[in-house]
């Protein structure tokens, strides 16, 4: 069987399918026409501002533990000790928080519609991006919190359950 007749099959199937090929539309209409499974590193927070308040950090905390450990012997005139900062590049970073987050395309639990086929349902969300047909021209990408059925679609064109 073929997607349209699937469809004509199902009343619901159709309702969902004309819903998210509608919001796929409207995306295709600002320029991000090609939806994939998942966001990229950005939309989870993994950015270059979080890396350089990470590397912050880990320089506090190791300056805190330095300064700590000296602190009974410190003596009016002493110079402070030299401290060597070993910093993950920002790639390694994310890399790691990727490693972490395994699950960070499960979005969870959600009480509003579906981003895509405006299903009312409430229910479980899944990240979807939408680049665009041209990166030259769009250089961005539009990210959505969809339901199992568009997700299931979108990451393996597979058409939901009836
Ligand atoms: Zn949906």
């Amino acid at each position: 069987m073929n997607l349209q007749e699937h469809l004509d099959e199902s009343p619901r199937l159709k309702t969902w399918y004309e819903g998210m090929t509608a919001g796929m539309k409207s995306s295709a209409e600002e320029g991000f026409s090609h939806f994939v499974s998942g966001w990229p590193d950005e939309a989870h927070g993994f950015t270059h501002g979080e890396y350089l308040e990470h590397c912050d950090e880990v320089a506090h905390d190791l300056f805190m533990e330095k300064f700590l450990e000296m602190n009974m012997d410190i003596h009016h005139g002493d110079d402070m000790p030299s401290i060597t900062v070993e910093f993950a590049t920002f790639k390694q970073w994310k890399e790691g928080m990727r490693e972490a987050n395994p699950d960070r395309d499960d979005l969870g639990f959600y009480n509003y519609p579906c981003e895509l086929c405006w299903s009312p349902l409430a229910g479980d969300r899944y990240a979807v991006t939408a680049l665009p047909r041209d990166p030259a021209k769009t250089p961005n990408y539009e990210t959505f919190r969809v339901c199992s059925d568009c997700h299931q679609f979108i990451a393996n064109g597979q058409l939901p359950e009836e």
